[in-house]
């Protein structure tokens, strides 16, 4: 197969003449031999690592950081001076630097690649006559793939059937109106863009539905071509980062004016010329923080890692951060808030109600009337019509493994299903006795679901059935009639209906409302023209279902994290106003004590409202029913207008504007579309409300993490550049060489600082309110803090230094003596910055067991430049005794009482 006859491209021949090509069946679709023997042959699915330009890219973007051209200028210039053992530690560092970057960025960007595949697109194809779901890397040339609302298309398809069939093409061609696709021949010069027989691997069915055969997977489809083309253009950078960057441009420029005046001064005061030179070079290579950007990186890294530990996945680095900062959470309540494992309990006729017994989703109970008798069918015509619309205008299945029943697709659909089951309508008897024949699916703006059937039960054996199921408002508009006592149908009585439907949503029970319309068949409603406009004002209502949806274990208690947290939680809903209301209460979104008037919104009642009135309505109410799509857009605007960082829920294609708009789009794993996940920052991989929680902890911890470690590291840069200014200034000897800073930034960012990114969560992380969105990185007090610590580390340095040469200590062991005290201070430092208001007593010293490594990696290293000949030849050192050594264990320890006094003092602003 697939050795083309012709070189025709796939869309200039006809669909036969493509299914000869691929030896393919536009009916029953692959065996599942062939498949397999082609899967062998063509390979998985999945797009190749780009490789080779993506990777030298990322060495050059190493070396493009204005604090790394500064370097490179200072080992230049080292070099052209002589000074052969400076400039290499100058190059090793530059090296050194670039190296653990791209591994860090590498990392970064595997392990993003790898979270991504945790979500899996999986892709519904037809084998052997039968319907599956398999992951999309299983799909080979010839395969019958099927599309609906929602879908990824999953490889290069030629469409063979199509319903309204519309495409979402903007990833391939940037055009965003979703392109009309139909089954035509079209001229070989089509352009990409407009081959309407075609369905491209990438791009989102927006609505409709369609079946296409596989004609290109993996590379060879035409986003493989693009893919090879642009390589992984996937970026980094997060706001933060950003932030980050513009710092280290005004600090470049800060240092090189300082550098500058260094030399200045330094030759106004007629110094050596060389030896000024060296000093400004020291000078500018001490001041530059080397370790910053790896260590945001990594920090944020960690933070990827421990959410997708806790079932939420990273799509976007940036959501690690805005999620610690988020102030509303807007959550679905079906499937999010509650399990979504839903049980038909009540059936409502207008001639009585019904109790429904057993639990879950095996057909196991029966149906009692009133009087506790199980209710037969033939007597009670409603209550048998409810149940064949449940269960006939219905895409669900019903699945029993070992005696564990289970639900493929929407389990509100499953649940009655199993009600018309226990009732002796099972599945295959409802296929049997209503064959379909045409369908309005269901869609949150519809809020209903119809069919139309062969009604082989009827007596006119040309007669036909329209079964509708849905939301009990939208049901009601479509009926005139109710079927009451022997199946006659009366005029519906809407104020007994819907008092019904208030009293069961009351429960917290989820309400649909069925209705039936017996037809002449196919020329009064012919499948083609079956729409909305035949069924209204005309049907006749049957009952209502409801089902038990129970809240999900941890619902209660995340949702009172997040109050204690200061983020407000907003249920947003298509569900009827009572039974969110009821949930919302269980789920502890209310307070009952409260009147839930202006706390509970529906959709009607938020159109009615306009600018202000809407913002300030919105920011109000926590509950929101009978929302559209379309109206979550809104909310997140309004919010967003009142300075809220939002994260919002969604599942369906139209959530698609409202997640790309929320600081935070979360996207359902298991029960949403890829349409939804695609747009999302975040994917539940449990589709749980805890887990939002979760995740916006761990934002919240990598985002102090960061603050301790810019906290950390800034006093040694400060306080190494003005020593060095000082000691030009007072034309006296440096107390630290360019070589021996370098060591000081390398080592301890590396043993020390990263170990800040391994702090484990601080108790109370969710006990405070958000961070303000507009909060700088380093607060007044934690600059203050900065500036305290920089100037410790100034005068202690300075003076021990200047106290040993005047006791006859010679250069190189008096810097020795300076360089321990600047690791020794930031070692007791570290410390204090594991937390930011907390003392570090209190936190234990044993509880981060990598900084315990780091410190011990660290001393040893300051063992080994202290006495190992060698090192001492690099670094310019020399062994000092042990009464130096006390020295500097008293000056590092009174630094840090002064850091703990000040902490005190503060305690609770530094944050
Ligand atoms: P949510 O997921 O927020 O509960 P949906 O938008 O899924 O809301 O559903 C809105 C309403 O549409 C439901 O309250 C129900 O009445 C109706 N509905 C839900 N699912 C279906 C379905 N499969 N068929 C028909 N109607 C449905
Ligand atoms: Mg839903």
């Amino acid at each position: 197969m697939i050795t083309p006859s012709s070189t025709a491209a796939h869309h200039e021949l006809s669909s036969h003449e493509v299914v000869l090509r691929l030896e393919a069946d536009p009916h029953r679709g692959l065996s599942e031999q062939k498949a397999v023997e082609r899967l062998a042959r063509f390979g998985p699915n999945s797009l190749p690592a780009a490789e080779g330009t993506g990777s030298a890219a990322r060495i050059a973007r190493q070396f493009h950081h204005p604090l790394i051209y500064v370097l490179i200028a200072a080992g230049t210039i080292t070099a052209a001076l002589d000074e052969y053992v400076d400039s290499a530690v100058i190059f090793g560092v530059v090296l050194i630097n670039a190296v653990v970057g791209f591994i860090q960025e590498a990392k970064a960007e595997a392990a993003l690649e790898g979270l991504r595949s945790m979500v899996r697109t999986r892709a519904r194809v037809v084998r052997d006559g039968h319907q599956r779901t398999v992951p999309s890397e299983e799909l080979v040339p010839g395969d019958l793939v099927l599309l609906e609302a929602g879908d990824k298309v999953p490889a290069d398809l030629r469409l063979v059937r199509v319903t309204e069939l519309r495409v979402d093409e903007s990833a391939l061609t940037g055009e965003s109106a979703p392109t009309v696709k139909d089954d035509v021949v079209l001229p070989g010069s089509t352009a990409v863009g407009d081959r309407r027989n075609m369905a491209y691997s990438g791009t989102l069915v927006a609505t409709g539905s369609g079946a296409g055969l596989v004609v290109a997977t993996g590379g060879e489809t035409e986003l493989g071509e693009i893919h090879r083309l642009v390589g992984a253009a996937e970026t980094l950078d997060t706001p933060l980062t950003a932030k980050l960057a513009e710092f280290s441009k005004i600090l470049t420029a800060g240092i090189l004016v300082l550098a500058a005046l260094t030399f200045g001064v330094g030759l106004l005061r007629g110094q050596d010329t060389v030896e000024t030179f060296t000093a400004a070079i020291a000078l500018a290579v001490g001041a530059i923080p080397e370790g910053l950007p790896a260590a945001v990186t990594i920090t944020l890294a960690i933070g990827v890692a421990r959410m997708a530990r806790r079932r939420a996945v990273i799509r976007r680095l940036p959501a690690v951060e805005t999620l610690g900062g988020t102030t509303v959470i807007c959550t679905d309540k079906t499937g999010t808030l509650t399990q979504n494992q839903m049980t038909v309990t009540t059936v409502w006729t207008p001639r009585g109600r019904f109790t429904v017994t057993g639990l879950g989703y095996a057909p196991e109970g029966v149906i009692h009337d009133a009087h506790d008798n199980v209710a037969a069918l033939g007597s009670h015509p409603a209550l048998r019509w409810s149940l064949l619309a449940g269960a006939a205008c219905n895409d669900a299945a019903m699945t029993e493994h070992a005696g564990q029943w289970q639900v493929v697709g929407d389990p509100t659909e499953g649940a009655m299903l199993v009600a018309a089951a226990k009732a002796g309508l099972g599945p295959a008897v409802v296929a049997r006795a209503l064959p379909r024949r045409a369908t309005i699916p269901f869609s949150s703006q519809r809020n209903y679901m119809a069919t139309l059937h062969e009604d082989a039960t009827s007596v006119d054996s040309k007669g036909h059935v329209v079964l509708v199921k849905g939301s009990v408002e939208r049901v009601l508009c479509l009926c005139a009639c109710q079927l009451d006592g022997e199946g006659v149908a009366a005029p519906v009585n809407s104020v007994a209906v819907l008092d019904a439907a208030a009293e069961l949503a009351g429960q917290g029970l989820r309400v649909l409302a069925t209705a039936m319309l017996p037809v002449a068949g196919s020329n009064e409603f012919g499948p083609a023209d079956f729409d909305e406009e035949l069924l209204s004002n005309r049907m006749v209502f049957t009952g209502l279902q409801a089902m038990a949806d129970p809240p999900r274990a941890a619902a209660a208690g995340a949702v009172a994290a997040c109050h204690a947290a200061g983020i407000a939680v907003k249920m947003i809903t298509g569900d009827h106003a009572g039974t969110a209301t009821a949930i919302a209460g269980q789920v502890g979104l209310l307070d009952p004590n409260e009147p839930a008037e202006d706390r509970v919104l529906t959709g009607t009642e938020l159109a009615a409202l306009s600018g202000a009135e809407f913002t300030a309505a919105v920011e109000r109410a926590s509950v929101f029913a009978r929302v559209s799509p379309e109206q979550k857009l809104r909310l997140v605007e309004a919010l967003q207008a009142r300075e809220h960082v939002v994260a919002m829920t969604g599942d369906g294609v139209n959530d698609a504007p409202a997640l790309r708009q929320a600081g935070i789009g979360v996207a359902m794993g298991l029960g949403g579309t890829e349409v939804a996940k695609d747009a999302a920052d975040m994917v539940l991989t449990d589709d749980d409300f805890a887990t939002i929680e979760a995740a916006v902890e761990e934002g919240r911890g990598v985002f102090d993490n960061l603050t301790k470690f810019i906290a950390w590291t800034l006093p040694t840069n400060i306080g190494e550049g003005l020593v060095i200014f000082a000691a030009i200034v007072f034309g006296a000897a440096l107390p630290i060489m360019p070589t021996q800073i370098l060591w000081i930034n390398m080592t301890t960012a590396v043993a020390l600082g990263l170990m800040l990114a391994f702090e484990p969560k601080e108790a109370g992380i969710m006990a405070r309110p958000p961070r303000a969105p507009d909060q700088p990185l380093l607060t007044r007090a934690l600059m203050a803090r900065i500036l305290l610590v920089s100037s410790l580390l100034v005068a202690g340095a300075w003076w021990l230094f200047q106290w040993e040469l005047a006791n006859g200590a010679s250069l190189p062991e008096a810097r020795t003596a300076a360089v321990n005290l600047f690791v020794l201070v930031e070692v007791f430092y570290l410390f204090s910055c594991r937390s930011l208001a907390r003392s570090a007593w209190r936190l234990g010293f044993f509880t981060n067991r990598w900084l315990i490594i780091g410190v011990a990696g660290q001393l040893a290293g300051q063992l080994a430049i202290t006495y190992v000949p060698a090192m001492n030849t690099v670094f310019d050192t020399a062994p000092i005794g042990g009464d130096a050594w006390l020295r500097i264990l008293l000056i590092a320890a009174a630094a840090s009482l002064v850091v703990a006094v000040d902490k005190r003092v503060r305690r609770g602003h530094a944050r």
